[in-house]
């Protein structure tokens, strides 16, 4: 179908719904799950498209990634360099995602002309044979000779992203018709009958393949994906000083275990073979990605809800490798994630999944950004010294830009398409997965109406949620309950979940769900070395910090001790621990016992939630606190 329009579209407008009747649940559009701004998800959407869309297409014409499409068409001088990273045409690619998630949300045609004029130029910088990816074009590899590093099958996942995207959202197929050309190519080049054997060194494209396939219909597409997940971890790519591993080339996807190397590719790859289970029910390959979810969010993850530890190969550690002041933690891993926590869920169910979305949307995702939307952190850690410098990708307070600008792009199509995340329905019900103001259009099969979701969450733990409308007999409504919460009631009542996480009820009786978001203590697991004698201060969904800013006088963030057997106490400005503070003695080191204690001031703190430091005077924070008992 390379010159005829694309099919009408036939998928769900939102990401991730299957064709297949292989998951145990199905996803809602985009726009029939309507976040309100009355709620913390509604109103970061609100600031998404006022703010960081808009700041997002201001920086690719500052950053030159238009000027590379334009200098190839020759709208300006062709003797422009060429400008940013090698992969630089996916951040306009994610941009394109974020505007028709957008569109899908709210109809929204603000940025309608942005859209006229950035696919009119792709459609002309591409080749004749359907090529299209500045870098190359500028001259800056050979075209297919850099497999390990050039990133071109990654660009083109991106593009194909944004035009499913915006077919299903915008019913627009000029990007599509764009995206199809290069597949084509692509297919013909290193699909299962293609002249050559290749994949990339970057996954991503698996993912955006069977988003295709959903979108065209088009068993080819499908194949693809497989068979590029059937290639992974053969040998196909050349192993540079950082191994094979750093690209999960390494070992076979279905034999691996463990989650390895990079994180974002890892995590996108992870999304992508999960993405092909849905659609073929494969069991070996759901046995697999069980395995390794279960490997990074038990062994992996930080407390935040962000992934990698090391800065180097910007990959995982080893198991329970999680040191806070050197977590690398790429905000896009947490993007990553969301997608294929998501995803595994359609696949299988169980409120582990809801709880870790609900963890990297209130913490390391909400962090990465700024209160006013337009600055961003690459690396989150979850602690920063005093005197940190700042590094190339982790600097010591958010910035408008990178010169490697995936993560704020990134950030913008995740909260564009965040209320795909907010509820799914079965044939017999309608889960909803997170909490904020939201009104849910029920599908025809479960009904007629609106379901209403009206919470102060997490400010406190009562969710409501109501039928407006019809719902018939034997329709129920399932309601995830956070591992966290130790005592829930429904209406009042005590009541337990099912086993899979979720309490349920009559569709029609709606219910009044009431989580325990008392503020509590939390341990790591033993192994985790790095914040040994340490605890975390939770409170419902959200991790909290100490910062600098908010330290009585004369008072350090590292020289604090919480007793964490006085209850902390929630007040207006986060909540309150009574701590000692202890001055540091002199020595770096010193033989046991040979030093007096040093004079404990007793001190109260305050805490604030882990998504909002960093937005007053830079200084120091952390979320691992000592204790004083
Ligand atoms: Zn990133």
């Amino acid at each position: 179908m390379t010159d005829q329009p694309a099919s009408p579209s036939r998928a769900a407008a939102t990401p991730a719904a299957p064709r297949a009747d292989v998951g145990v649940a199905r996803p809602l559009p985009v726009g029939a799950v309507r976040l309100l701004p009355t709620g913390v998800l509604g109103a970061w959407q609100d600031r998404n498209a006022q703010a960081t869309i808009p700041h997002c297409i201001d920086q690719l014409e500052a950053a030159g990634n238009l000027d590379n499409y334009r200098r190839l068409v020759g709208d300006i001088d062709p003797a422009t360099p060429y400008r940013g990273f090698i992969f630089a045409d996916s951040d306009v690619h994610k941009v394109i995602e974020a505007v028709a998630w957008e569109i899908g949300r709210s109809g929204t045609t603000a940025f309608d002309g942005w859209l006229d004029e950035v696919i009119d130029l792709l459609a002309r910088a591409q080749e004749p044979d359907g090529y299209l990816m500045t870098a190359i074009q500028a001259g800056l590899r050979e075209r297919w000779a850099d497999l390990e590093n050039a990133h071109e099958l990654y660009v083109l996942g991106h593009m194909v992203q944004a035009a499913v995207a915006l077919q299903r959202c915008a019913g627009r197929d000029d990007l599509l018709r764009v995206a199809l050309r290069f597949v084509d190519l692509v297919d013909a080049t290193f699909g299962p009958d293609g002249e050559r054997v290749g994949i990339c060194g970057h996954p991503e494209i698996e993912t955006a393949l069977v988003e295709l396939y959903r979108e065209t219909g088009e068993q080819r597409h499908l194949a693809l994906a497989q068979h590029m997940i059937d290639l992974r971890g053969t040998g196909t790519l050349v192993a540079g000083g950082l191994g094979p591993q750093y690209f999960q080339d390494h070992e076979p996807v279905r034999q691996a275990r463990t989650v390895a190397g990079h994180a974002v590719r890892q995590l996108y790859l992870a999304a992508g073979a999960t993405d092909v289970y849905l659609e073929t029910g494969e069991a070996e390959l759901l046995d697999a990605m069980h395995d390794q979810w279960v490997d990074a969010h038990e062994r992996k993850m930080y407390i935040s809800g962000a992934f990698g530890s090391r800065h180097r190969d910007e990959a995982f550690g080893s198991a329970y490798e999680l040191p806070s002041d050197r977590a690398y933690a790429e905000t896009c891993a947490t993007i990553a994630d969301l997608h294929w926590s998501w995803r595994m869920f359609l696949a299988d169910g169980g409120s582990r999944y809801g709880d870790v979305v609900e963890r990297e949307i209130h913490n390391a995702l909400a962090a990465s950004l700024d209160a006013g939307g337009t600055r961003f952190f690459y690396a989150n850690p979850l602690q920063s010294r005093p005197d940190k410098h700042s590094e190339e990708s982790a600097p010591r307070e958010r910035l408008p830009w990178y010169p490697c600008a995936c993560c704020p792009p990134n950030i913008a199509r995740a909260v564009a398409q965040m209320g795909a995340y907010v509820a799914s329905v079965t044939d017999s019900e309608i889960a909803v997965h997170q909490f904020a103001d939201a009104d849910i259009d029920l599908p025809e099969a479960l009904g007629s109406g609106t379901v209403r979701v009206r919470t102060r969450y997490p400010e406190d733990g009562v969710v409501e949620v109501t039928l407006d409308g019809t719902a018939p007999a034997g329709a129920r409504l399932a309601l995830r309950v956070p591992a966290w919460s130790t005592s829930t009631t429904v209406d009042g009542r005590a009541a337990d979940p099912d086993p899979d996480g979720y309490l349920r009820v009559p569709l029609a009786d709606g219910a009044r769900l009431e989580l325990d978001v008392a503020p509590r203590w939390t341990v790591a697991h033993p192994r985790v070395d790095a914040v040994r004698g340490c605890v975390a201060l939770e409170r419902g969904p959200l991790v909290y910090a100490i910062e600098q800013a908010d330290m009585p006088d004369g008072v350090e963030v590292d020289d604090v001790r919480v007793h964490t057997d006085s209850p902390p106490r929630v007040t207006e400005d986060g909540v309150t621990v009574s701590a000692v503070a202890v001055p540091p003695p002199s020595a770096l080191y010193a033989t046991l016992g040979s030093t007096a204690p040093a004079p404990a001031r007793p001190v109260t703190v305050t805490a604030i939630p882990f998504a909002t430091w960093g937005n007053r005077t830079p200084g120091a924070m952390r979320v691992w606190l000592p204790t004083a008992d």
